[in-house]
């Protein structure tokens, strides 16, 4: 039980269960026409209906309920035949309605479940307790004026998908791999854009301890953390937080906290005894959604694959481990790049070879210079001649590294830029053994002690070889004549 804390009293299970909200990539709103597009000027992008106008009637997207059907799909649960559309009712000056149109007793979607894949080379099994259909709210601004609130209506009834966990997450590690891989799940769907910075997911996470083999323990709430790294901060938070309520005899009182990411903390916002009863009812204004068996087929036989079959395929096709394959997979549009550079080397055992640049030198340099994958400074494929000039022995691993550097400068090809910069590997045993009987006649104390037993030495004097020839030696041929030589 490597996920058990640690406290003074023994030790306690963490229990977390996650709500992701995700927005639905959809041009129009969940019951409207407005756009839903993302940065616009505020309240530019409200119907009457969306800013809560007398008579008006809502009107289903039927794009948008594609779309829960296909994620309903992507994580492996039952799409069901009939769901409703409920009003959940409060008073708030961003829900222009009176109330949320949402889904609560008769969900789209139930069931299901999301595999993470842990640290320690292991992977979990989340299971989704259901995926709803609801508004989005609008947003209220209170620092652009020192009396003043103002509020965006483009955000009101914008479609959301509710994914609610089952409270099966032990570690904010595991909450964290959670929501990573909803989220790639998300965008590989198309089904949302995943765009945490812009709120297009956002993740509310209850957390609770308790000893293990006893009743869970009362949970706290943290809402609408917008980064996975503040959601693993906000839980490591909250589990010391509690922890030290607990073991010195306090009890957890279930509230609605929020993560100050400034401090690294959460502070309450409200509690739920003053929780509003929301008076739930069936929205009269809109039918039940009813789909028939064609529509959920049209929608099963058009769907991509998906990271966990894409992984397995890459191990078996390019024999990539398991951790390469899966650092692989995460971005659908890294999978894409590597697959078409993958198909384009030549050499043997090169998409093994591919998937290790990328991963190690073209992610640093990415990183470094803030760049995706679908902008870099180079061609796909000049990456599969680097590659292929490397297993046909053209340039050493080392040498690779240079031209590399060169290519992401200059955009060239990496076989002009060995041309241009004279770096072809040196193949000639002649040419490698006049080297080799230079630094041997050069460094006879080293030799000598190599002689006596100092094995160590050896590499010295390769190095002492390599250096002669400009790091252009092939390092098998060289390492081959040297210990000819010294024997
Ligand atoms: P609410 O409507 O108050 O948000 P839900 O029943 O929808 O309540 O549950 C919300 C989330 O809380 C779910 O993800 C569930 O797994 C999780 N959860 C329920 N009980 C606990 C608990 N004791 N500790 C941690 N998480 C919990
Ligand atoms: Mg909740």
């Amino acid at each position: 039980m490597e996920n058990l804390v640690k406290g003074q009293t023994g030790l306690w299970e963490v229990v977390i269960g996650l709500e992701v909200h995700a927005q639905v990539s959809s041009k129009a709103k969940l019951f409207s026409g407005a756009s839903a597009v993302f940065g616009a000027d505020p309240n530019t992008q409200v119907t009457y209906l969306d800013a809560g106008m007398p008579g008006m009637l809502p009107v289903l997207n039927k794009f948008c309920v594609d779309q829960a059907i296909k994620t309903g799909l992507g994580i492996n649960a039952t799409v069901n035949r009939v769901s409703i559309f409920d009003r959940k009712n409060y008073f708030y000056a961003d829900l222009p309605l009176g109330y949320q149109i949402s889904q609560l007793y008769y969900p789209i979607v139930t069931g299901g479940y999301v595999d993470i894949d842990l640290e320690n080379g292991k992977s979990k099994r989340i299971n989704v307790t259901r995926l709803h259909l609801e508004q989005d709210a609008g947003k209220s601004t209170h620092d652009l004026h020192p009396s003043l609130s103002y509020i965006d209506f483009n955000r009101a009834g914008v479609a959301l998908m509710e994914i609610v966990s089952e409270p099966e997450i032990n570690s904010s590690q595991e909450a964290m791999a959670y929501v990573k891989k909803l989220r790639s799940i998300l965008r590989y769907l198309g089904t949302c854009d995943g765009n945490m910075e812009q709120g297009s997911l956002r993740v509310d996470a209850n957390v609770s301890l308790h000893k293990p083999g006893t009743p869970f323990g009362t949970r706290a709430e943290i809402k609408n953390v917008n980064s996975v790294r503040f959601l693993g901060q906000a839980i490591e938070y909250e589990i010391a937080r509690q922890l030290e309520i607990i073991e010195s005899g306090g009890v957890i009182v279930q509230e609605t906290r929020l993560f100050d990411p400034s401090r690294g903390e959460t502070r309450s916002l409200r509690s739920k005894e003053d929780a509003m009863d929301y008076r739930y009812f069936p929205d009269p204004d809109l039918r039940p959604v009813v789909l028939d068996e064609a529509r959920i087929e049209s929608i099963r036989i058009n769907m991509p694959e998906l990271p966990d079959a894409k992984r397995e395929r890459f191990i078996k096709e390019f024999a990539l481990s398991e951790y390469d394959a899966n650092v692989l997979v995460a971005e659908k549009e890294v999978a894409d790049f590597y697959e078409k550079i993958a198909a384009a080397a030549k050499g043997n055992g090169a998409a093994k070879l591919i998937a290790n640049w990328l991963i190690v030198e073209v992610f640093a340099a990415m990183n470094r210079d803030n760049k995706a994958i679908d902008n870099l400074p180079f061609a796909p494929n000049h990456l599969a001649e680097l590659v292929d000039l490397i297993i046909d022995g053209t340039i050493s691993g080392k040498i690779a590294k240079d031209v590399f550097a060169k290519m992401w400068e200059s955009g060239k090809a990496p076989a002009k830029l060995v041309e241009e910069l004279g770096l072809k590997q040196v193949s000639d045993t002649s040419v490698i053994e006049k080297a080799v009987d230079e630094v041997i006649a050069a460094n006879v104390a080293q030799v000598e002690q190599y002689r006596a037993g100092k094995e160590q030495v050896f590499g010295f004097l390769v190095g002492q070889v390599m250096k002669a020839l400009q790091g252009k030696a092939n390092p098998g041929v060289a390492n081959q004549i040297l210990k000819d030589k010294l024997r």
